[in-house]
């Protein structure tokens, strides 16, 4: 592509639709051995309670070091293992890290709870909430701990199919969580028929509400809602000391975003954890952010 600009000419790289196809192509077929390789791996972003700072849990975000694409993006690379069919192998091995690390933290004293992302191919699975019940109980790792999210629209997508499924987690007693609330289209009262815990507000409405008088009132109005559906509400997003002052304000519950942390790479967040944490001695007590 080229364009002027003040006379100059500027050139950008455009990859062509075929050279898309191709990438995507090369990253499906060889995602099962890049996961067996180590090149896969799961980062954690914290979640803090509001008000207080204290450590309630964490994200677990995938990421791609490819050898010849370098960081490949999950925006990118989720879809296309997705519309390949391979998103069980994705669910299980995120799953199964996080599990395992959960684990571990309970092994030292520490009740940290995890959020593992669905796709919407994991709602049309019949077998799922079995094979989820199966890696709570290898790891031993109680329910509560665990919290599964996905979009509304994934829900949208199959509702009659997701509904059994999602009934069959919620019996897990772990908790669900609507991710990305507020770009979807699902309505309110079909919000109230999903046995959901949690909703999660897009970071697009948290971001624009330190200017947006438009985007504070979709926040407000998602707080109030959430509340009185009896719902944890959860802002994801918060880069600001504003937004995060305003969130604890209308009395949003839960905040995630770069003013916290950006997501970690497990080590990174142990040492992020080990200088913000009181470990308590009777291995009861939950991470405290002592900041
Ligand atoms: P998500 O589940 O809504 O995750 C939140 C995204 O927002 C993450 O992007 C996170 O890094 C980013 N984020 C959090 N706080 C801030 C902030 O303050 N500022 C900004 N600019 N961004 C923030 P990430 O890691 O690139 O993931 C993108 C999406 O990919 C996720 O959105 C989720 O839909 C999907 N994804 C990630 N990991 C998995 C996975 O293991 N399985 C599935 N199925 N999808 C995944
Ligand atoms: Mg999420
Ligand atoms: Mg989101
Ligand atoms: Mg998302």
């Amino acid at each position: 592509v080229r364009a002027t600009r003040g006379g100059e000419e500027v050139k950008a790289y455009v990859p062509s639709m075929g050279q898309i196809f191709l990438r995507r192509f090369q990253m499906v077929t060889q995602f099962r051995q890049a996961i067996e390789e180590g090149q896969v791996t799961v980062h954690y972003q914290p979640k803090v309670a509001l008000p207080g700072k204290q450590v309630l849990g964490v994200e677990a975000l995938v990421r791609w070091q490819h050898p010849e694409f370098g960081r490949v993006d999950p925006d990118e690379f989720v879809p296309a293992v997705e519309a390949a069919g391979l998103v069980g192998v994705l669910t299980s091995f995120v799953l199964d890290t996080a599990l395992d690390r959960v684990r571990r933290w309970l092994d030292e004293g520490l009740r940290i709870s995890v959020a593992v992302n669905l796709s919407v191919r994991n709602l049309a699975d019949a077998d799922f909430p079995s094979r989820v019940a199966e890696s709570l109980e290898r790891f031993g790792v109680p329910g509560e701990l665990l919290t599964l999210e996905l979009t509304e629209s994934g829900v949208m997508q199959d509702p009659e199919r997701a509904l059994p499924i999602l009934r069959g987690l919620s019996a897990l007693g772990i908790e669900l969580a609507v991710d990305d609330f507020g770009t979807g289209y699902s309505s309110l009262a079909y919000l109230r028929q999903l046995p959901v815990d949690q909703v999660k507000i897009d970071k697009s409405f948290v971001f624009g509400m330190g200017t947006d008088l438009g985007d504070l009132a979709v926040v407000r109005s998602i707080v109030e809602l959430g509340h009185s559906l009896g719902l944890t509400v959860v802002a994801e997003g918060v880069e600001e000391d504003l937004a995060r002052d305003q969130l604890e304000a209308m009395g949003c519950d839960v905040a995630q975003g770069y003013l916290i942390s950006r997501p970690l790479a497990e080590d990174r967040l142990e040492a992020w954890l080990q200088a913000r944490t009181v470990r308590s001695l009777d291995r009861t007590s939950e991470a405290v952010l002592t900041l």
